[in-house]
């Protein structure tokens, strides 16, 4: 789940400068993960070299009461998206979910309860799977661990399910700021890369004044907008 840090107290500054470290280290742990992984069982980005400069915008956390907004921006900006929902929501909005589907985004599982993987045994897992796949009403092949929390065990079991593992490379910190210029910033061309997949979440106001922000921008730069779907299928080369 989201966790914020107000940046108005130095406390909380010296805390949010030691996790981007914390952030970048992860990164890096992730990138050496997906070298040494299948591409159907982990991926975390498309093709650096793509020429069209796609990109995937991608929304952690729902269903809520904010998706129909969210919608409703992704359609202002002509842009498709893919979200990862977390099953217990899914099941308690299936109109949300149904709209979302409706209106040409792709859906990818994010947990049942948000339970990292990691902490789950092996039936535990597997029952969280399915049960959030069985809450939305199209196939899904994608998932997302909760809080991006790998194991090998993880991994392994969520490919033996028929699901690929999708995490993230570049994320927008919507988590760790409610300013959505901050937000954009983290987002600008100058940050953004060919293959990239951007982690944002829902429920939240300032993710979308973002949105509004930073996708003209990197429109402007060249860049394009797909799924994550699409993104990491539509290449075979993706380790460059
Ligand atoms: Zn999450």
């Amino acid at each position: 789940m989201p966790e914020d840090v107000d940046r108005t107290q130095p406390e909380s500054r010296l805390v949010a400068s030691a996790s981007r470290w914390a952030r970048i280290r992860s990164q890096a742990i992730r990138e050496l993960v997906a070298l040494a992984t299948p591409r159907s069982v982990l991926a975390i980005r498309g093709s650096r070299r793509d020429r069209t400069r796609r990109i995937a915008i991608t929304f952690d956390d729902g269903p809520d009461a904010m998706t129909r907004g969210y919608l409703d921006t992704l359609g202002e900006l002509g842009i498709p998206a893919t979200f990862f929902l977390i099953g217990e929501n899914a099941a308690r909005a299936p109109d949300a979910v149904a709209d979302v589907v409706r209106r040409g985004h792709e859906v990818g599982g994010h947990g049942w309860s948000h339970t990292p993987f990691p902490a789950l045994t092996a039936g535990a897992l597997l029952d969280e799977i399915g049960r959030t796949a069985a809450a939305i009403p199209v196939p899904i092949r994608l998932v997302r661990p909760p809080c991006g929390a790998l194991s090998m065990r993880a991994l392994a079991q969520v490919a033996s399910a028929g699901y690929r593992t999708v995490l993230w490379s570049l994320d927008s910190d919507d988590c760790r700021t409610r300013d959505p210029h901050e937000v954009a910033r983290r987002m600008s061309p100058a940050r953004v890369r060919s293959g990239d997949i951007v982690l944002m979440h829902e429920m939240q106001a300032w993710t979308l004044g973002a949105l509004r922000r930073a996708v003209p921008v990197l429109r402007d730069a060249g860049f394009t907008f797909t799924t994550v779907g699409d993104l990491i299928d539509g290449n075979r080369c993706v380790r460059d």
